[in-house]
């Protein structure tokens, strides 16, 4: 039986190692058309703040040792240009332009997504960078030793946008940022965005959301990034506008398609077509608070649906039940932190939704490094359901999400979290976690 997967990162390679170690005797062939496999592309940005640092520390496991220790046929260079369901074969172009043409019994396409590029003059120009694989830190770092860098301009407000600005201000840059749309993480509840914002500008960071992009020109040695009411000369730009999902492969071998063009699976990773199946950023996923479909492109769900379709090629069937959209970064010394719902999203999603906002301690509050941590809950009056929750702070935000992230798998109600028995110590924590105290909070407005 032959297993074939396109594409050579998170959810490919964990589909590829996890069906071998499944079947040793199964063929897997992996087509990833680029050259690196397999690599850590969230911490790219901590890699270019470290000058002293190979981009190729990231690489998790090499593309020969796939090849040697799992006896993985691991070809890259090849980029595979089509689908044809009814034959069960894919065609593309190698590395040396010959095509070639492959049948499958078990098809998986683990495409990832591509950075959004906005069409304006400039966008190509040298010195114009996205962030989005090994091959483009390889770029921006070459740069920034070749190249005096002092001013850079950062397009984009989102959370790979701001891991930037912190990884290039440790390199002593300085950092201007810029949108169109007014308000920095609109997703964020309006008062812990307000820290967030607090924090960059304490950071020196210029933040110009509001301002619709024109072009970027060249002057000399140097960029301006030009907008309808002002401009920006910088030595850098850095484009960090989003994502969006490797679909077409699918969409031309007439797959369907679902939210924001991603790939439409089941809950077995199957798509419109049974054999073929999708995971990692390429694909939907259904969301554990609304049980619709959504679209929420992040590492654990690529890594884990590639395993769970390797089980299921392999003849032990995994279902996966969803996510809940937790997600964490941080910028400077802000933690940003998030599971769930937004009152906007639940409200979309026909929730009758109530929420909170507190302000606690991170730490006992006489415990020395004690910092306010902001926490906003969502709570579902009708059912008393907790549909979602996010923090902000400088100190010890991120994995308390998880607590939010497990209760909404369980489908806790706001009642039943406020008795979590969650841990108390004076250095991590006040006695009523902050969580619990936000969820105490929402529980008097729901009754
Ligand atoms: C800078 C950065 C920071 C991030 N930080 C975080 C974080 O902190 N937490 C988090 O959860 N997530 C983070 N992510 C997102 C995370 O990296 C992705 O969710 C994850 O890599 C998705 O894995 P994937 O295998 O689905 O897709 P990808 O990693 O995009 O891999 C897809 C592969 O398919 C190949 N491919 C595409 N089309 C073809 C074709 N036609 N033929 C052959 N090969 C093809 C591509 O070359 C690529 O190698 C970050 C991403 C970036 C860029």
């Amino acid at each position: 039986m032959r297993f074939v997967i396109i594409g050579g990162d998170a959810a490919g390679m964990s589909a590829a190692s996890r069906a071998k170690r499944n079947n040793p005797e199964l063929e897997v062939i992996v087509l990833e058309q680029g050259h690196d496999v397999s690599y850590s592309a969230c911490n790219i940005p901590y890699n270019i703040a470290a000058p002293e640092r190979e981009i190729d520390d990231l690489v998790v496991r090499s593309a020969d040792a796939f090849r040697q220790k799992q006896e993985i046929d691991l070809r890259t260079g090849h980029r595979v240009d089509a689908i044809i369901p009814e034959e069960k074969t894919i065609s593309g172009i190698a590395q040396d332009n010959s095509s070639f043409r492959l049948s499958y019994d078990h098809l998986l396409i683990a495409t990832g997504a591509s950075p959004i590029r906005p069409q304006i003059d400039g966008i190509d120009l040298p010195g114009v960078f996205v962030v989005k694989n090994l091959e483009d830190g390889r770029g921006i770092k070459e740069f920034l030793k070749t190249r005096q860098v002092r001013q850079c301009v950062i397009i984009g407000m989102g959370y790979i946008a701001l891991e930037m600005a912190e990884a290039l201000s440790e390199r002593a840059i300085a950092i201007d940022m810029i949108k169109p749309r007014k308000g920095l993480l609109p997703w964020l509840d309006e008062n812990l965005a307000h820290q967030v914002r607090t924090h960059l500008d304490e950071q020196g960071v210029g933040l110009h959301d509001g301002h619709t992009l024109e072009k970027i020109v060249q002057q000399g040695e140097q960029l301006q990034v030009i907008s309808s009411d002002m401009h920006l000369d910088c030595d850098m730009v850095i484009v960090a506008i989003g994502v969006s999902p490797n679909a077409e492969l699918a969409r031309q071998a007439g797959l369907q398609l679902s939210v924001s063009d991603s790939i439409s699976v089941d809950h077995q990773l199957r798509t419109s077509v049974p054999e073929i199946f999708a995971a990692g950023d390429c694909a939907d996923s259904y969301h554990l608070v609304t049980d619709e479909k959504t679209w929420i492109p992040l590492a654990l769900r690529a890594n884990r649906a590639g395993w769970a379709v390797a089980d299921t090629v392999c003849g032990h069937p995994v279902r996966l039940a969803g996510i809940a959209g937790t997600a964490v970064f941080k910028t400077f010394a802000m933690q940003v932190a998030r599971s769930g719902l937004t009152q906007d999203e639940a409200t979309k999603a026909g929730f009758e939704p109530v929420s909170v906002q507190i302000q606690a301690k991170s730490r006992a509050g006489i415990y020395p490094g004690a910092q306010p941590i902001y926490v906003a809950m969502v709570g579902d009056k009708a059912t008393g359901l907790l549909l979602g929750a996010q923090a902000v702070g400088t100190d010890q935000v991120a994995h308390r999400i998880n607590a939010v992230a497990v209760a909404l798998q369980a489908k806790m109600s706001v009642m039943e979290f406020t008795q979590a028995d969650l841990a108390y110590a004076p250095p991590f924590g006040p006695t009523w976690d902050p969580f619990l105290i936000a969820a105490n909070q929402l529980l008097k407005k729901l009754v």
